[in-house]
């Protein structure tokens, strides 16, 4: 080579690190509240896209090639793991997203990893239905979880992006603060739900309720990830009644039919609660879905 064009090689080099070095961080979380906890403790420093929406089932997605395009210039994969995403995200690691976040690396970060998971079944069993062998997934609605991520995601931030690693303390500081304000707040509110009968379509609401008090009167699923049987759901309407049960919970993506069906025969409200926040993540969005579920849940309360 000669001595132009090593310099060439050494001016193209320079530019390229320089690019690379002011290159945002990017970050891929599978959830819309994965998506705004990493806003709350950004701010502006990095770049987040959200693989599914609020009225999306994350336990059934599509590894489909734009989401592949998105992960490969992941720097943090962020997502809730406990096999929540075992019909897509392995897939989408293995097409082409960097050593640096597959599983075992810093820039592979699953939530439910870094909390005690509820309903761990003793035998696996797949006549059982859709079951999970680590425990519930749907770790995000006990609101005590999300502080906890805070810190175990400003922790990864900082090594993965450590020139911004200050920024991120003082930002996950911050957020913590007023967090555990809002706890206190929402414990304020828990009494009035505390001890009340819920029926649930899906156990989407399980750390909901572990949190707040309510408690599952029935499964409208016979199996997790099952569709309700017309035999099963005779079964639960022998067993709720306006007496002992509130409300029926479901999402916006579970099927509303036998929700409907219950309401009509048990006279217990059907309602319907956000399960996330939206897609795009600003801050204040992950405070705003636990006041709505309260608020909701509040209504329900005082009228039945
Ligand atoms: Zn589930």
């Amino acid at each position: 080579m000669t001595r132009l064009k090593l310099a060439v090689v050494a001016v193209l080099m320079s530019a390229l690190w320089s690019v690379g070095a002011t290159a945002k961080f990017n970050i891929f979380a599978c959830e819309p509240e994965w998506g705004a906890l990493a806003k709350e403790i950004t701010g502006n420093k990095a770049k987040i896209y959200v693989a599914t929406g609020p009225n999306q089932d994350a336990h059934y997605i599509r590894a489909k090639p734009s989401l592949i395009a998105k992960i490969r210039i992941a720097d943090l994969v962020f997502c809730t793991g406990a096999s929540l995403e075992v019909g897509w995200l392995p897939l989408l690691l293995q097409r082409g997203a960097s050593a640096e976040v597959q599983p075992g690396q810093p820039g592979y970060l699953m939530a439910a990893d870094f909390v005690n998971t509820l309903e761990k079944p003793l035998v696996l069993d797949r006549s059982l239905g859709d079951i999970h062998p680590e425990g519930n997934p749907h770790i995000h609605l006990d609101p005590r979880n999300i502080v906890k991520l805070a810190k175990i995601l400003k922790e990864r931030l900082s090594i993965l992006d450590s020139k911004n690693a200050s920024f991120y303390k003082m930002r996950s500081r911050s957020f913590t603060k007023n967090w555990e304000l809002l706890l206190t707040q929402w414990s304020k509110r828990l009494p009035r739900l505390k001890g009340r009968g819920i029926a649930v379509h899906h156990r989407n609401w399980s750390y909901l309720l572990a949190w707040s008090g309510l408690i599952e009167m029935a499964m409208l699923e016979e199996k997790p990830g099952i569709a309700p049987s017309a035999m099963h759901l005779k079964r639960v309407n022998n067993k709720v009644s306006i007496k002992n049960t509130m409300a029926i919970l479901r999402t916006t993506f579970d099927d509303s039919a036998p929700s409907k069906w219950l309401m009509e025969k048990s006279g217990v409200p059907a309602i319907v609660l956000p399960f996330s926040v939206p897609r795009t993540p600003k801050e204040g969005n992950l405070a705003a879905l636990f006041n709505s579920i309260l608020t909701k849940l509040e209504n329900i309360a005082v009228r039945h």
